[in-house]
């Protein structure tokens, strides 16, 4: 015969805190806690099995529970001395719901069963409080009505309202004894009419009919929500606990309150919570009436817990003490007092800021409760994320404009711009700009810096305005659908109100929350505890971290957050930005070498400039310089007025530049003429950035102590006969160089392995590559055939059918890209035993993949500067747990 029922009384409870899978959370604390000695109410829980049982066999109890049921209650008569039904001193039950992970307030618990006509005088008699004992009785049957027999809470409510009204009318007082004997029966006859049931007597029927209604509350809509928000699976199942009453609304002598261990939002190490005198738990939850802090506060002086019963206080101190010794983490706790006596009632781990999360676990090492292994582990990527960016100052008065999806973080307020020039405009004027387009392109660059805030309509997680966000540090809301913008008029609208160019916004970009208005935002400079934590994590990572970055700005910043290098510096920018673009446009009108070579040989100059300046603020750490990539359409503008501009100043007739701004335009860019087939072409393009760097690298080596630590990277390659002309073409520049400059030049040439053809051929090309960097957006769309800029419209429907488990541009689709990864990582390796191997996409700051890169031991990741930190923390995650 199965076993349904687990016991826990003081000093000698069945299971405790492993259990949770059994006994549900709740359960199997409050089980582990009398086997600590702390003051529980004794009971017995259901187990999970027996909530499956109960769903598997259309909603009905296993037999044997009953007999099961009926002895646990035997033992706690004997154990409490009181009955269960007993009319002279009747032994009262919560019924209590939990599952294996605690969910919060989504299903129900009923309390005071066991009272009926005869037993609500015992508990009078017992109690010599007969206002209580009615009290508790209304309480009862209202729970019961609600939760049992589907009865709207409100119809109970309204008896109450109902007779208030009647008392106040007379005299203005408290309702008595005699008002809840009208209430107790104006209750049953609510529920006769709405249920066609009388109120059941009969204690058992009660806790059966409680016990089956509680395991319903497993599948109720709310619960359901929450489970599938938080991948919580149907079959775990609800645990009951059928636990003794205590009252905390036995007289002003009790009470009942929550209390953290330490302070939740910010960690600091004092008992933090609030409290009720004389009342029930629920009344705490409910809201109805205000609780009082639970430690001493400056503005609500003589009101706490601590100043009204110092006893309790230090007795729920000790507790505290006892709980985060042995359950080693910050405790969130249920109390009630009964006449001056404490009992607890729940623990739980309690949930936390970022910035407590970082202290409690930091300060948890000092006390020597965990070890810093422990306390990595403990932080969430998250919170890291949260810390390091502004918010809205909490408490701020908001009015919602509009809504989209949550992508990149923090807060920012500004005037709203529609075009990136006129964000550039406004900003010069030194105000704050939030840049509002429907979707952006790498031409927004500029304006998008410009800004402090991104909107765009349209577009996903993973779209360019997402993308370039994160990596700037800006916060970002894509495809915020329900708002339009008229381009003409210059206007934003959602549904209820239209705003204009100008006006302020303030977004939340943790949330995805557009508000009007100017809101305050608070800087979130970041606590202590943040570096102890990131030296940690520094102390037990593997993986060297690396940074994408081009700009000095980012590069300092990325060396602040700690990269040691840099994995990605996209050149496209060196020939977009100022004056360039003129060049650059120049050099794609040419009509022959001579012309391209011309116009290179000006944006040589801005590029050498460029790399000094990275290689100056880098000191000698690497930096893996990547060449031109993108196609050349994204350089010639789109317009007709524009493409005149570049016509004459190219020195050719505008029907010329029209007819070669068509032949570039590319429908798929992503698989056109980029990358090393742009060299192949035209090699005196990446002969020129060779130039340039080293170049660059001479002037700094020369100024400077330390040596500058270049790698060359080539983009696209998909055979080693590709990466082999290139490399002849850079070593004789190389050469040349070397010779004007009379010094030797050091540097490293590798690949980005972005298409699978490069993972699959991947040793034949390390013949001639000293690195693989795994571009893994590229990789995972070619691998895929999947358009990142695309899969914004379907990839929820795939996510919700369980083809991906996550969106891979987001996190790495192991089966197939990370397997393509793996073959080029040993077949890489065959050809060259010294070959370094790092990634360098969005994946590069992604928790989840890092655990993969870390598993199959690749040297480096590099990602956006905002995430270093991330990776770092991420990385000695992955180590650790991967002992
Ligand atoms: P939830 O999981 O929604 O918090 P609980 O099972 O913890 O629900 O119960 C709700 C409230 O009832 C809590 O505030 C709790 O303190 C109170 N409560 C539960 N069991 C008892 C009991 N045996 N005696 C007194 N109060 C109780
Ligand atoms: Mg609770
Ligand atoms: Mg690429």
């Amino acid at each position: 015969m199965s076993k349904y029922v687990y016991k826990f009384y003081n000093n000698n409870a069945e299971g405790g805190a492993k259990q949770k899978d059994l006994l549900g959370s709740k359960g199997a604390n409050l089980a582990e806690m009398s086997n600590l000695g702390l003051p529980i109410p004794p009971g017995f829980t259901i187990s999970t099995e027996a909530s499956n049982y109960f769903f598997d066999n259309n909603q009905t109890l296993p037999n044997s529970l009953k007999q099961e049921v009926k002895k646990a209650i035997g033992e706690l008569e004997k154990n409490l001395s009181k009955n269960f039904g007993d009319p002279k001193n009747p032994l009262l039950f919560s019924v209590r719901s939990g599952a294996r992970e605690s969910m919060p307030g989504m299903m129900d618990s009923i309390l005071n069963l066991g009272l009926n006509d005869e037993t609500v005088y015992g508990l009078e008699k017992f109690t010599s409080n007969k206002r209580f004992a009615l009290d508790s009785y209304r309480r009862f049957i209202q729970m019961y009505g609600d939760i049992v027999l589907n009865i709207e809470h409100q119809r109970f409510e309204a008896v109450i309202d109902n007779r208030k009204r009647i008392v106040n009318k007379e005299e203005d007082r408290d309702l008595d004894e005699e008002d809840f004997e009208w209430i107790i029966n104006a209750y049953k006859n609510t529920i006769e009419r709405f249920s066609g049931e009388k109120f059941p007597q009969d204690p058992e029927i009660q806790l059966t009919n409680a016990i089956s209604s509680v395991f319903n509350s497993w599948m109720n809509p709310r619960a359901q929500t929450y489970r599938k928000i938080n991948n919580i699976p149907d079959t775990w199942g609800t645990g009951v606990t059928v636990q003794s009453m205590v009252f905390g609304n036995l007289n002003d002598n009790s009470g009942t309150g929550v209390a953290f261990t330490r302070n939740p939002s910010n960690g600091d190490k004092v008992l933090f919570g609030e409290y009720l005198i004389n009342a029930q738990g629920e009344d705490v939850v409910a809201g109805l009436r205000t609780p009082f802090p639970i430690t001493k506060e400056k503005e609500k002086k003589g009101k706490s817990l601590e100043e009204k019963m110092p006893d309790i206080y230090s007795e729920i101190e000790e507790m505290s003490k006892k709980l985060e010794d042995h359950y080693k983490d910050m405790q969130d706790i249920e109390f009630t007092i009964e006449n001056g006596k404490l009992f607890l009632l729940q623990t739980r781990e309690g949930k936390r800021s970022a910035e407590a999360s970082i202290r409690i676990a930091v300060d948890m090492v000092e006390e020597k409760l965990i070890n810093k292994k422990t306390a990595l582990l403990r932080v969430k990527s998250s919170d890291i994320d949260n810390l390091l960016h502004p918010t809205i100052k909490p408490g701020s008065k908001k009015k919602l404009f509009g809504k989209g999806l949550n992508a990149s973080p923090g807060a920012a307020k500004g005037v709203i711009a529609f075009s990136a020039e006129s964000a550039e405009e406004l900003s010069a004027k030194g105000l704050s700009v939030i840049l509002v387009r429907e979707e952006t392109s790498p031409e927004d660059i500029q304006g998008m810096f410009s800004s402090r805030g991104i909107i765009t309509t349209k577009g996903g997680m993973t779209s360019h305005a997402a993308v370039v966000a994160r990596g700037m540090g800006r916060p970002c809301i894509v495809g915020a659908e329900e708002l339009s913008i008229d381009n003409e008029k210059y206007t934003l609208s959602s549904k209820e109100s239209t705003i204009e160019e100008g006006e302020y916004i303030t977004i939340d970009g943790t949330t995805g929350e557009i508000f009007l208005g100017d809101l305050e935002t608070i800087d979130t400079e970041p606590i202590d505890q943040y570096k102890t934590i990131m030296d940690w994590a520094d102390e037990y990572r593997r993986l060297e971290i690396r940074a994408n970055a081009e700009t000095l700005l980012d590069t300092e910043k990325a060396i602040n957050f700690g990269a040691e290098g840099i994995g990605l510096c996209r050149t496209e920018h060196m020939f977009f930005e100022g004056e360039r673009i003129i060049f650059m446009r120049e050099m794609i009108m040419a009509e022959n070498k001579q012309g391209r070579k011309k116009a290179l040989s000006k944006i040589l100059e801005f590029q050498r400039e460029d790399f000094i300046q990275l290689f100056n603020t880098l000191e000698g750490k690497p930096i893996t310089v990547r060449f031109l990539d993108p196609p050349m359409h994204e350089f010639l503008p789109s317009g007709d007025i524009e493409l005149k501009e570049v016509a004459e100043s190219s020195g050719i007739s505008f029907g010329y530049a029209k007819e070669k701004s068509i032949k570039l335009g590319e429908s798929n860019p992503m698989l056109g003429h980029r990358g090393v087939r742009l060299a192949i072409s035209y090699p005196e393009i990446y002969k020129m950035q060779a130039r340039a760097v080293f170049e660059a690298l001479i002037e700094t080596n020369k100024k400077n102590k330390f040596s500058t630590n270049l790698e060359i990277m080539i983009p696209l390659v998909a055979t080693g006969k590709e990466l082999s002309i290139i490399k002849e073409d850079i070593q004789n520049t190389c050469k040349k160089v070397e010779r004007e400059n009379k010094t030797e030049i050091d540097y490293k040439l590798g690949t980005m392995i972005e298409l699978p053809s490069a993972a699959l051929r991947a040793s034949e090309i390390s013949e001639y590559a000293d690195f693989f960097s795994y571009g893994t957006n590229d990789l995972t769309q070619t691998t895929l055939g999947l358009s990142r800029d695309d899969s914004g419209k379907f990839l929820d429907d795939y996510i919700n059918e369980n083809i991906f488990t996550n969106d891979p541009f987001a996190s790495i689709d192991i089966e197939a890209v990370g397997k393509l990864v793996e073959i080029a990582t040993k077949e890489g390796l065959k050809g060259n035993k010294k070959l370094k191997i790092g990634i360098c996409g969005e994946h590069g700051g992604d928790p989840e993949s890092i655990k993969f890169f870390e598993k199959i031991k690749l040297d480096y990741v590099s990602c956006s500067p905002y995430r270093i930190p991330i990776a770092r923390l991420s990385a000695a995650q992955a180590s650790i747990e991967q002992g």
